[in-house]
């Protein structure tokens, strides 16, 4: 296998187990036209062949549709019957057998729930599955195995799916906005000035998130829209640096002021003392 191929086939299979949940070992649906493909070019055993170009083990389908089509088109395609009889048989609906190509179609449905690999020649069928979200697409030219690249249409619905789950949907902002008014409510008998805000609001129908989102702040309530990261700061001087001349020049201070009366001193001795704290905080910034 070439080096550019390998790498292809390397990024569709990222692309199908990290946006669409495919699990080893992989399930490879097979229709009649890729058994008989297999047989044709000799590419057996073909187990082998599939792991091979999905690095992983592989567990090979049909259904019971594809063998009773096999065995409908006779003699040049019993080589081809008994070989797929040895494959594993896929649960489909019908009772009475329906062609193929619409069985498999039916098979994966609308999401591939079952993580189906489809193998088949019919480029009909392929084109059509490449319309649906998560169905891996292989094919074989001459003795090579392909997997296809994910279609535009696939690439582009992870895409949507994933930008959808983004955002905030109606429903949710509709949940958000309740549980953050309930918060209030609750609030509001411990705090008659969340009362107030919370009248004035209640008659506003059209409350939108960021009116929630300033009263909540007001209110120091835990509603945070952002991380929020806190500076480390300096809370008050170095207890090691200062601690010696705080005591000496309090001491000075407190002998000083005693002389004058009792008001006086408590009240200038507090302004001195958070003066002097703050400065080597200041000095640390
Ligand atoms: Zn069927």
């Amino acid at each position: 296998m070439k080096v550019n191929k390998q790498k292809r086939h390397r990024k569709t299979l990222t692309f199908y187990t990290a946006c669409h949940g495919f699990r080893k070992p992989f399930k490879v649906l097979c229709d009649g036209t890729f058994v008989h493909h297999l047989l044709a070019n000799r590419i057996i055993p073909a187990d082998k062949a599939l792991s091979n170009i999905l690095s992983a083990n592989v567990i090979l389908y049909t259904t019971r549709c594809v063998l009773a089509e096999l065995k409908r088109l006779g003699a040049s395609y019993s080589e081809a019957l008994n070989a797929a009889n040895k494959l594993m048989v896929a649960r489909c609906e019908h009772d009475k057998c329906v062609r193929a190509d619409i069985c498999i179609t039916e098979v994966v449905g609308e999401k591939n729930s079952e993580h189906f690999f489809i193998a088949s020649q019919d480029g009909d069928l392929r084109k059509k599955l490449q319309e649906v979200p998560g169905v891996p697409l292989i094919y074989g030219l001459r003795n090579a195995l392909f997997l296809e690249s994910p279609s535009a249409f696939q690439r582009e619905y992870v895409k949507t799916s994933e930008e959808g789950r983004l955002h905030m949907s109606k429903k949710e902002y509709q949940i958000f906005r309740d549980r953050a008014m309930n918060r209030l409510a609750g609030e509001e008998a411990n705090d008659s000035i969340t009362g107030v805000m919370e009248n004035k609001d209640s008659g506003d129908q059209a409350i939108n998130v960021q009116a929630v989102r300033s009263i909540t702040s007001r209110n120091k309530t835990d509603i945070k829209d952002k991380p929020q990261f806190k500076r480390k700061r300096a809370k008050g001087p170095n207890p090691l640096s200062c601690k010696k001349k705080k005591s000496h020049e309090n001491q000075n201070i407190g002998s000083m002021k005693e002389m004058k009366g009792d008001d006086t001193v408590r009240r200038s001795r507090k302004r001195t003392r958070s003066r002097k704290r703050q400065m080597p905080a200041d000095i640390g910034n």
